[in-house]
Protein backbone atom coordinates (compact mmCIF):
# COMPACT_ATOMS: atom_id res chain seq x y z
CA UNK A 1 0.00 0.00 0.00
CA UNK A 2 1.04 3.72 -0.92
CA UNK A 3 2.53 6.07 1.54
CA UNK A 4 0.54 9.33 1.62
CA UNK A 5 1.66 12.71 3.71
CA UNK A 6 -0.73 12.34 6.33
CA UNK A 7 -3.38 10.24 5.72
CA UNK A 8 -3.62 6.17 5.71
CA UNK A 9 -5.08 4.75 2.67
CA UNK A 10 -8.47 3.72 5.13
CA UNK A 11 -8.99 7.04 5.86
CA UNK A 12 -8.59 8.18 2.31
CA UNK A 13 -11.22 5.47 1.57
CA UNK A 14 -13.44 6.64 4.40
CA UNK A 15 -13.25 10.40 3.58
CA UNK A 16 -14.72 8.96 -0.15
CA UNK A 17 -17.17 7.16 1.41
CA UNK A 18 -18.32 10.14 3.57
CA UNK A 19 -18.08 13.12 1.45
CA UNK A 20 -17.23 12.03 -2.11
CA UNK A 21 -14.84 13.06 -4.48
CA UNK A 22 -13.06 15.47 -5.27
CA UNK A 23 -12.39 16.71 -1.73
CA UNK A 24 -9.74 18.78 -0.21
CA UNK A 25 -8.68 17.02 2.68
CA UNK A 26 -6.86 19.18 5.48
CA UNK A 27 -4.30 17.78 8.57
CA UNK A 28 -4.63 19.45 11.54
CA UNK A 29 -1.56 17.66 13.02
CA UNK A 30 1.04 19.11 10.21
CA UNK A 31 -0.88 22.41 10.69
CA UNK A 32 0.37 22.65 13.93
CA UNK A 33 3.71 21.12 13.39
CA UNK A 34 3.98 24.19 10.43
CA UNK A 35 3.08 26.46 12.93
CA UNK A 36 5.21 25.41 16.03
CA UNK A 37 8.54 25.62 13.62
CA UNK A 38 7.21 28.92 12.60
CA UNK A 39 6.99 30.42 16.17
CA UNK A 40 10.85 28.83 16.41
CA UNK A 41 12.04 30.79 13.88
CA UNK A 42 15.51 32.34 15.21
CA UNK A 43 15.15 36.25 16.14
CA UNK A 44 17.03 38.72 18.21
CA UNK A 45 14.14 41.07 19.73
CA UNK A 46 10.84 39.89 19.30
CA UNK A 47 8.62 37.59 16.64
CA UNK A 48 5.38 38.18 15.25
CA UNK A 49 4.34 35.04 12.92
CA UNK A 50 1.70 35.74 10.34
CA UNK A 51 -0.31 33.36 8.51
CA UNK A 52 -0.89 35.02 5.06
CA UNK A 53 -4.74 33.97 4.52
CA UNK A 54 -4.64 34.23 0.65
CA UNK A 55 -2.94 30.49 0.67
CA UNK A 56 -6.14 28.86 1.58
CA UNK A 57 -8.86 30.93 3.67
CA UNK A 58 -11.60 28.43 5.29
CA UNK A 59 -12.79 30.10 8.18
CA UNK A 60 -12.19 26.93 10.32
CA UNK A 61 -7.92 27.31 9.02
CA UNK A 62 -7.70 30.62 10.13
CA UNK A 63 -9.76 29.60 13.67
CA UNK A 64 -7.06 26.82 14.07
CA UNK A 65 -3.60 29.21 13.66
CA UNK A 66 -5.49 32.23 15.50
CA UNK A 67 -5.61 29.90 18.96
CA UNK A 68 -1.68 28.85 18.27
CA UNK A 69 -0.89 32.52 18.51
CA UNK A 70 -0.43 33.33 14.64
CA UNK A 71 -1.53 36.70 13.23
CA UNK A 72 -2.59 37.09 9.54
CA UNK A 73 -1.16 38.40 6.53
CA UNK A 74 -4.23 39.84 4.08
CA UNK A 75 -3.78 40.62 -0.03
CA UNK A 76 -7.23 42.75 -0.30
CA UNK A 77 -10.25 44.35 1.60
CA UNK A 78 -12.46 41.40 1.41
CA UNK A 79 -9.78 38.92 3.39
CA UNK A 80 -9.60 41.49 5.92
CA UNK A 81 -13.65 41.26 5.86
CA UNK A 82 -13.48 37.35 5.73
CA UNK A 83 -10.49 36.96 9.03
CA UNK A 84 -13.04 39.35 10.67
CA UNK A 85 -15.96 36.94 9.95
CA UNK A 86 -14.12 34.21 11.07
CA UNK A 87 -13.74 36.15 14.52
CA UNK A 88 -9.90 37.46 13.87
CA UNK A 89 -9.09 40.45 16.14
CA UNK A 90 -8.33 43.40 13.68
CA UNK A 91 -5.53 44.03 15.13
CA UNK A 92 -4.01 40.54 14.48
CA UNK A 93 -4.33 41.53 10.57
CA UNK A 94 -2.09 43.31 8.20
CA UNK A 95 -3.54 44.64 4.76
CA UNK A 96 -0.38 44.48 1.85
CA UNK A 97 -2.70 44.52 -1.07
CA UNK A 98 -1.96 45.48 -4.79
CA UNK A 99 -5.51 47.65 -5.02
CA UNK A 100 -6.53 49.64 -2.01
CA UNK A 101 -10.63 49.60 -1.73
CA UNK A 102 -12.56 52.83 -1.71
CA UNK A 103 -13.32 52.09 1.71
CA UNK A 104 -9.78 51.24 2.82
CA UNK A 105 -10.24 53.96 5.86
CA UNK A 106 -13.40 51.83 7.50
CA UNK A 107 -11.11 48.68 7.42
CA UNK A 108 -8.33 51.34 9.09
CA UNK A 109 -10.54 52.35 11.63
CA UNK A 110 -11.20 48.90 13.10
CA UNK A 111 -7.31 49.09 13.97
CA UNK A 112 -5.66 46.75 10.91
CA UNK A 113 -2.19 47.80 9.93
CA UNK A 114 -1.26 48.83 6.70
CA UNK A 115 1.44 48.16 4.46
CA UNK A 116 1.65 50.67 1.73
CA UNK A 117 2.56 49.00 -1.84
CA UNK A 118 2.76 51.74 -4.01
CA UNK A 119 3.61 55.59 -3.83
CA UNK A 120 -0.11 56.28 -4.28
CA UNK A 121 -1.23 53.89 -1.76
CA UNK A 122 1.49 56.46 0.32
CA UNK A 123 -0.91 59.49 -0.90
CA UNK A 124 -4.52 58.06 -0.40
CA UNK A 125 -3.14 57.19 3.31
CA UNK A 126 -1.61 60.43 4.42
CA UNK A 127 -4.81 62.21 3.05
CA UNK A 128 -7.20 60.11 5.27
CA UNK A 129 -4.40 59.67 8.46
CA UNK A 130 -2.09 62.22 7.97
CA UNK A 131 0.58 62.35 11.28
CA UNK A 132 -0.03 58.69 11.71
CA UNK A 133 2.05 55.69 11.64
CA UNK A 134 2.71 53.42 8.53
CA UNK A 135 4.23 50.40 7.04
CA UNK A 136 5.61 50.35 3.67
CA UNK A 137 6.58 47.36 1.28
CA UNK A 138 9.34 47.59 -0.66
CA UNK A 139 10.61 45.92 -3.43
CA UNK A 140 14.06 44.88 -2.41
CA UNK A 141 15.10 45.10 -6.18
CA UNK A 142 15.50 41.16 -5.76
CA UNK A 143 13.57 38.31 -5.76
CA UNK A 144 12.99 34.70 -6.28
CA UNK A 145 10.47 32.16 -7.01
CA UNK A 146 10.42 28.78 -7.43
CA UNK A 147 8.71 29.57 -11.37
CA UNK A 148 8.84 33.26 -12.53
CA UNK A 149 5.27 33.28 -12.03
CA UNK A 150 5.99 32.99 -8.13
CA UNK A 151 8.57 35.99 -7.98
CA UNK A 152 7.84 39.16 -6.32
CA UNK A 153 10.88 40.94 -6.55
CA UNK A 154 13.14 42.77 -9.00
CA UNK A 155 12.38 45.26 -11.70
CA UNK A 156 9.76 42.37 -13.59
CA UNK A 157 8.07 42.45 -10.41
CA UNK A 158 5.09 44.95 -9.56
CA UNK A 159 4.73 44.25 -6.07
CA UNK A 160 6.16 46.98 -3.38
CA UNK A 161 7.68 50.81 -3.88
CA UNK A 162 10.75 50.19 -6.33
CA UNK A 163 13.62 50.81 -3.43
CA UNK A 164 15.41 53.68 -5.20
CA UNK A 165 12.02 56.09 -4.96
CA UNK A 166 13.19 56.66 -1.72
CA UNK A 167 13.57 60.63 -2.38
CA UNK A 168 9.85 60.06 -2.98
CA UNK A 169 8.14 58.09 -0.30
CA UNK A 170 10.30 61.19 2.01
CA UNK A 171 8.74 63.77 0.15
CA UNK A 172 5.63 62.53 0.36
CA UNK A 173 6.00 61.24 4.19
CA UNK A 174 7.17 64.70 4.87
CA UNK A 175 3.67 66.21 3.35
CA UNK A 176 1.60 64.27 5.37
CA UNK A 177 3.81 64.16 8.41
CA UNK A 178 3.67 60.49 8.40
CA UNK A 179 5.98 58.07 11.05
CA UNK A 180 7.32 55.21 8.83
CA UNK A 181 7.38 52.42 11.88
CA UNK A 182 7.73 49.04 9.28
CA UNK A 183 9.39 47.95 6.16
CA UNK A 184 8.26 45.10 4.41
CA UNK A 185 9.41 43.05 1.41
CA UNK A 186 8.38 39.49 0.07
CA UNK A 187 10.30 38.47 -2.80
CA UNK A 188 8.27 35.61 -3.74
CA UNK A 189 7.21 32.21 -2.97
CA UNK A 190 9.57 29.42 -2.90
CA UNK A 191 12.49 31.89 -2.87
CA UNK A 192 16.07 30.03 -2.67
CA UNK A 193 17.35 30.11 0.78
CA UNK A 194 20.36 32.17 -0.37
CA UNK A 195 18.35 34.81 -2.03
CA UNK A 196 15.98 34.85 0.58
CA UNK A 197 19.20 35.88 3.47
CA UNK A 198 20.19 38.38 0.65
CA UNK A 199 16.93 40.22 0.13
CA UNK A 200 16.77 40.06 4.34
CA UNK A 201 19.63 42.16 4.14
CA UNK A 202 18.81 44.31 1.58
CA UNK A 203 15.53 45.13 3.45
CA UNK A 204 17.78 45.79 6.71
CA UNK A 205 19.44 48.57 4.83
CA UNK A 206 16.29 50.20 4.27
CA UNK A 207 15.42 50.32 8.11
CA UNK A 208 18.74 52.11 8.32
CA UNK A 209 17.20 55.25 5.88
CA UNK A 210 14.00 55.27 8.57
CA UNK A 211 14.99 56.11 12.48
CA UNK A 212 11.61 55.17 13.49
CA UNK A 213 10.99 51.84 12.30
CA UNK A 214 10.84 49.16 14.96
CA UNK A 215 9.48 46.36 12.99
CA UNK A 216 10.80 44.41 10.20
CA UNK A 217 8.18 42.01 7.91
CA UNK A 218 10.21 39.82 5.40
CA UNK A 219 6.95 38.44 4.23
CA UNK A 220 7.06 34.29 3.23
CA UNK A 221 8.30 32.81 0.45
CA UNK A 222 9.94 29.93 2.47
CA UNK A 223 11.01 27.20 -0.44
CA UNK A 224 8.86 23.78 0.48
CA UNK A 225 9.62 20.65 -1.50
CA UNK A 226 6.40 18.80 -2.38
CA UNK A 227 7.93 16.49 -4.68
CA UNK A 228 10.01 13.40 -3.66
CA UNK A 229 13.53 14.46 -3.16
CA UNK A 230 12.65 18.36 -3.16
CA UNK A 231 14.29 20.38 -0.94
CA UNK A 232 11.89 22.29 1.94
CA UNK A 233 13.40 25.61 3.77
CA UNK A 234 15.16 24.42 7.47
CA UNK A 235 13.76 27.90 9.22
CA UNK A 236 16.18 27.55 12.01
CA UNK A 237 19.11 27.52 9.36
CA UNK A 238 17.36 30.17 7.66
CA UNK A 239 16.60 32.22 10.52
CA UNK A 240 20.32 32.36 12.21
CA UNK A 241 22.07 34.79 9.44
CA UNK A 242 18.81 37.21 9.57
CA UNK A 243 18.89 36.99 13.49
CA UNK A 244 22.65 37.95 13.42
CA UNK A 245 21.91 40.63 10.81
CA UNK A 246 19.29 42.34 13.20
CA UNK A 247 21.86 42.01 16.36
CA UNK A 248 24.41 43.52 14.36
CA UNK A 249 22.24 46.13 13.55
CA UNK A 250 21.40 46.61 17.35
CA UNK A 251 25.47 46.90 17.72
CA UNK A 252 25.73 49.75 15.12
CA UNK A 253 23.05 51.58 16.06
CA UNK A 254 21.26 50.85 19.51
CA UNK A 255 17.63 49.82 17.48
CA UNK A 256 16.19 46.42 18.39
CA UNK A 257 14.20 45.60 15.25
CA UNK A 258 10.86 43.42 15.75
CA UNK A 259 11.02 40.80 13.22
CA UNK A 260 7.46 39.87 11.40
CA UNK A 261 7.04 36.81 9.28
CA UNK A 262 4.47 35.77 7.29
CA UNK A 263 4.42 32.69 5.28
CA UNK A 264 1.39 30.72 3.31
CA UNK A 265 2.83 28.06 1.65
CA UNK A 266 5.15 27.24 4.58
CA UNK A 267 2.20 26.71 6.80
CA UNK A 268 -0.41 24.83 4.58
CA UNK A 269 1.46 23.28 1.32
CA UNK A 270 2.25 19.74 2.70
CA UNK A 271 -0.84 19.92 4.95
CA UNK A 272 -3.53 19.28 2.45
CA UNK A 273 -4.39 16.97 -0.50
CA UNK A 274 -7.08 16.66 -2.51
CA UNK A 275 -8.74 13.50 -3.03
CA UNK A 276 -9.65 12.75 -6.29
CA UNK A 277 -11.49 9.41 -8.57
CA UNK A 278 -10.04 8.12 -11.94
CA UNK A 279 -13.15 8.89 -13.91
CA UNK A 280 -11.55 7.02 -17.57
CA UNK A 281 -8.72 5.92 -19.10
CA UNK A 282 -7.60 6.67 -23.02
CA UNK A 283 -5.12 6.73 -25.22
CA UNK A 284 -3.37 8.60 -28.50
CA UNK A 285 -1.90 5.34 -29.93
CA UNK A 286 1.34 3.73 -30.04
CA UNK A 287 3.47 6.91 -30.68
CA UNK A 288 1.06 8.94 -28.26
CA UNK A 289 0.22 8.75 -24.55
CA UNK A 290 -1.81 7.07 -22.11
CA UNK A 291 -4.00 9.92 -20.09
CA UNK A 292 -5.73 8.89 -16.74
CA UNK A 293 -8.48 11.23 -16.42
CA UNK A 294 -9.67 12.24 -12.95
CA UNK A 295 -12.62 13.98 -11.44
CA UNK A 296 -11.13 17.14 -10.30
CA UNK A 297 -8.92 19.87 -12.78
CA UNK A 298 -7.91 23.31 -13.58
CA UNK A 299 -11.04 24.46 -10.76
CA UNK A 300 -9.96 22.53 -7.93
CA UNK A 301 -6.03 22.81 -8.87
CA UNK A 302 -4.57 25.33 -11.10
CA UNK A 303 -0.71 25.53 -9.86
CA UNK A 304 0.14 22.88 -12.62
CA UNK A 305 -1.76 24.84 -15.57
CA UNK A 306 -0.65 28.17 -14.37
CA UNK A 307 2.71 27.16 -13.14
CA UNK A 308 4.27 24.30 -14.61
CA UNK A 309 4.37 23.00 -10.94
CA UNK A 310 4.44 19.32 -10.01
CA UNK A 311 2.82 17.81 -7.49
CA UNK A 312 3.40 14.32 -5.94
CA UNK A 313 -0.29 12.20 -7.31
CA UNK A 314 -0.41 8.60 -5.35
CA UNK A 315 -2.84 5.78 -6.39
CA UNK A 316 -4.60 3.70 -4.15
CA UNK A 317 -6.11 1.29 -5.76
CA UNK A 318 -8.73 -1.27 -5.23
CA UNK A 319 -7.52 -5.24 -4.25
CA UNK A 320 -6.55 -7.43 -6.79
CA UNK A 321 -7.91 -5.78 -9.95
CA UNK A 322 -4.61 -5.79 -12.48
CA UNK A 323 -1.17 -7.09 -12.73
CA UNK A 324 2.32 -5.58 -11.42
CA UNK A 325 3.10 -3.73 -14.78
CA UNK A 326 3.43 -0.03 -14.19
CA UNK A 327 2.88 2.28 -16.76
CA UNK A 328 3.48 5.70 -17.67
CA UNK A 329 0.72 8.17 -17.54
CA UNK A 330 0.18 11.49 -18.63
CA UNK A 331 -2.57 13.04 -15.74
CA UNK A 332 -4.84 15.27 -17.06
CA UNK A 333 -8.04 17.16 -15.18
CA UNK A 334 -11.62 16.85 -16.43
CA UNK A 335 -12.18 20.41 -17.68
CA UNK A 336 -12.57 20.73 -21.80
CA UNK A 337 -8.90 22.88 -21.90
CA UNK A 338 -6.02 20.74 -23.27
CA UNK A 339 -3.76 23.25 -19.96
CA UNK A 340 -5.72 21.32 -17.64
CA UNK A 341 -3.01 19.37 -17.32
CA UNK A 342 -1.97 17.68 -13.97
CA UNK A 343 1.46 16.30 -14.86
CA UNK A 344 3.42 19.35 -16.39
CA UNK A 345 6.88 19.24 -16.87
CA UNK A 346 8.22 21.64 -14.07
CA UNK A 347 8.00 25.15 -15.14
CA UNK A 348 6.57 24.20 -18.56
CA UNK A 349 2.52 24.24 -17.92
CA UNK A 350 1.95 23.73 -21.93
CA UNK A 351 4.42 20.15 -21.93
CA UNK A 352 3.07 16.66 -20.80
CA UNK A 353 5.70 14.65 -18.48
CA UNK A 354 4.00 11.65 -18.16
CA UNK A 355 4.83 9.37 -14.84
CA UNK A 356 5.27 6.11 -14.25
CA UNK A 357 2.53 5.04 -11.57
CA UNK A 358 0.60 1.63 -10.85
CA UNK A 359 -1.46 -0.24 -13.34
CA UNK A 360 -4.64 2.36 -12.83
CA UNK A 361 -8.46 1.39 -13.14
CA UNK A 362 -11.40 3.40 -14.01
CA UNK A 363 -12.69 3.92 -10.44
CA UNK A 364 -9.20 4.03 -8.27
CA UNK A 365 -9.35 6.48 -5.38
CA UNK A 366 -5.94 8.73 -6.58
CA UNK A 367 -4.07 11.28 -3.88
CA UNK A 368 -2.80 14.72 -5.26
CA UNK A 369 -0.78 15.86 -2.62
CA UNK A 370 1.25 19.12 -1.41
CA UNK A 371 -1.79 20.67 -2.48
CA UNK A 372 -2.90 22.62 1.04
CA UNK A 373 -1.65 26.35 -0.37
CA UNK A 374 -2.85 28.06 -3.32
CA UNK A 375 -5.03 24.96 -4.68
CA UNK A 376 -9.01 25.83 -3.08
CA UNK A 377 -8.05 29.85 -3.10
CA UNK A 378 -6.42 29.80 -6.18
CA UNK A 379 -8.48 27.85 -8.94
CA UNK A 380 -10.18 28.50 -12.23
CA UNK A 381 -13.47 28.23 -9.80
CA UNK A 382 -17.11 27.11 -11.64
CA UNK A 383 -15.51 26.32 -15.16
CA UNK A 384 -17.32 23.95 -16.90
CA UNK A 385 -19.83 24.56 -13.86
CA UNK A 386 -18.05 22.12 -11.48
CA UNK A 387 -19.18 23.46 -8.36
CA UNK A 388 -16.39 23.84 -5.28
CA UNK A 389 -15.48 21.02 -4.07
CA UNK A 390 -16.17 20.12 -0.17
CA UNK A 391 -13.43 21.36 2.40
CA UNK A 392 -12.38 18.22 5.18
CA UNK A 393 -9.96 19.27 8.57
CA UNK A 394 -8.27 15.56 9.60
CA UNK A 395 -8.55 16.25 12.74
CA UNK A 396 -5.93 15.12 15.74
CA UNK A 397 -8.55 12.58 17.13
CA UNK A 398 -8.41 11.02 13.11
CA UNK A 399 -12.08 12.04 13.00
CA UNK A 400 -12.37 14.01 9.20
CA UNK A 401 -14.62 16.92 9.86
CA UNK A 402 -16.71 18.69 7.12
CA UNK A 403 -15.55 22.31 7.06
CA UNK A 404 -16.70 23.57 3.80
CA UNK A 405 -19.48 21.68 1.75
CA UNK A 406 -19.65 20.79 -2.10
CA UNK A 407 -21.04 23.63 -3.92
CA UNK A 408 -24.59 23.43 -5.58
CA UNK A 409 -25.62 24.13 -9.12
CA UNK A 410 -27.93 26.50 -7.42
CA UNK A 411 -25.66 28.67 -5.60
CA UNK A 412 -23.33 28.48 -9.08
CA UNK A 413 -26.74 30.43 -10.24
CA UNK A 414 -27.34 32.33 -7.39
CA UNK A 415 -26.19 36.13 -8.78
CA UNK A 416 -27.53 35.69 -12.09
CA UNK A 417 -30.91 37.60 -13.04
C1 LIG B 1 1.59 35.65 -0.84
C2 LIG B 1 2.26 36.46 0.18
C3 LIG B 1 2.90 35.85 1.25
C4 LIG B 1 3.02 34.37 1.41
O1 LIG B 1 3.84 33.78 0.44
P1 LIG B 1 4.24 32.24 0.53
O2 LIG B 1 5.15 32.04 -0.60
O3 LIG B 1 2.98 31.47 0.40
O4 LIG B 1 4.89 32.00 1.83
C5 LIG B 1 3.44 36.67 2.22
N1 LIG B 1 3.37 38.02 2.12
C6 LIG B 1 2.75 38.63 1.09
C7 LIG B 1 2.68 40.11 1.06
C8 LIG B 1 2.20 37.88 0.09
O5 LIG B 1 1.61 38.49 -0.94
Amino acid sequence: MPNLNFMTPEQAAEIRERFGTPVYVYDERSLRLAAESLLDFPHAYGLTARYAMKACSNAAILKFFDRFGLQFDASSGFECERAFQAGIDPEKISLSSQELADDFTRLLEKGIHFNACSLLQIERFGQRFPGHEIGLRFNPGLGSGSTNRTNTGGPAASFGIWHEHLEKIRELVRKFDLVVNLIHTHIGSGSDPALWQRAAGLSLDLVREFPHVRTLNLGGGFKVGRMPGEPSSDLSVVGQPVKAAFIQLYEETGRKIHLELEPGTYLMANAGSILTTVRDIVDTGQKGYKFLKLDTGMNDILRPSLYGAQHPIVLISGPGQRGEQRENYAVVGHCCESGDLLTPQLGESELLAPREMDNAVVGDLCVIEGTGAYCSSLAASNYNSFPQSPEVLLQENGEPRLIRQRQTLDQILQNEV
